[in-house]
């Protein structure tokens, strides 16, 4: 099957700052840029000019206007369905953290006992954030909410508080906070879908988000923990990278660091093929 790349520009909903719905363009940008090659780091080539191993879709339109924030999610469910309906995997660029509820709803669809590994500073747990279930603070309880999902394993967690603990608790996510963590990923089995918050890392990896949340991961480790994943015999069947903000960037620094984070997906997707 041929990889599918998605860039969905959406941020209605963010609660802080509006800036990600552009991050599908600056990170085409920056993967297309030429200062770099294209290049997993295990040596595999996704120069589209001579692969087929992966194909863009484009980007999809989305109204912007927040009161037809169900449209817009389900038309991000609908096209994300119509991808992968020949078995595809899709890679996704965000956005802000809300789309990955409707693209886990297309996978989950297709792929049962699915496993969610999850980057970010964030829990993004909240039943309604000022009083807003549609907040980007609030995907992965849509998401426990529907039941459709086997673990939610996140990572890089360094602002859980009460409510958000409790929610966590209540789905039975498996919360490895930074603080604690060795860099190690746990035994995964079955269909595993990898969503990546920019945010995860330290804002001196990557200033570019809405989140500055310091004492976070460095784009090693994060790269190390993809290896992991990719190794560990699970499948994984999608991914998404979301909550770049270019208006937040410095010299595009954090664009840079979403495309080789989407090189590295993409290069994991396509190896699961073979
Ligand atoms: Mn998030
Ligand atoms: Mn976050």
């Amino acid at each position: 099957m041929t990889v599918k790349l998605l860039g969905v520009p959406y941020d209605a909903h963010s609660s802080f700052l509006r800036g990600p719905a552009l991050a599908p363009v600056a990170i085409r940008a920056a993967l297309t840029c030429g200062s770099a090659n294209w290049c997993t780091e295990s040596g595999l080539d996704l120069d589209p000019a001579t692969t087929e191993s992966w194909i863009d879709l484009g980007d999809l339109d989305l109204s912007d206007d927040p009161a037809r924030v169900a449209d817009a999610l389900r038309t991000v469910r609908d096209v994300a369905a119509g991808a992968i309906a020949d078995g595809s995997p899709l890679l996704s660029l965000g956005g802000d953290h809300i789309v990955t509820w409707p693209l886990v709803q297309a996978v989950s669809d297709r792929h049962d006992d699915l496993t969610i590994v999850h980057f970010d500073a964030h829990p993004d747990l909240y039943d309604h954030l000022d009083g807003d279930r549609f907040s980007h603070a609030c995907p992965f309880a849509r998401i426990m909410e529907e039941g459709r999902v086997a673990r939610l394993l996140q990572f890089g967690i360094r602002t859980m508080n009460p409510h958000q603990r409790a929610q966590a608790e209540r789905f039975g996510v498996e919360v490895h906070q930074f603080r604690d963590w060795d860099g190690g990923i746990p035994p995964l089995t079955g269909p595993v879908y990898v969503t990546v918050d920019l945010d995860a890392l330290d804002p001196a990896f990557a200033p570019g988000v809405s989140h500055h949340e310091p004492g976070g991961m460095s784009t090693r480790q994060l790269l190390g923990a993809l290896r992991q994943i990719a190794g560990s015999g699970a499948t994984v069947v999608g991914a998404d990278v979301v909550e770049l903000n270019p208006t937040r960037d410095l010299d595009d620094v954090t664009a840079m660091v979403a495309a080789k984070i989407a090189r590295e997906l993409l290069g994991v997707l396509i190896t699961m093929q073979r």
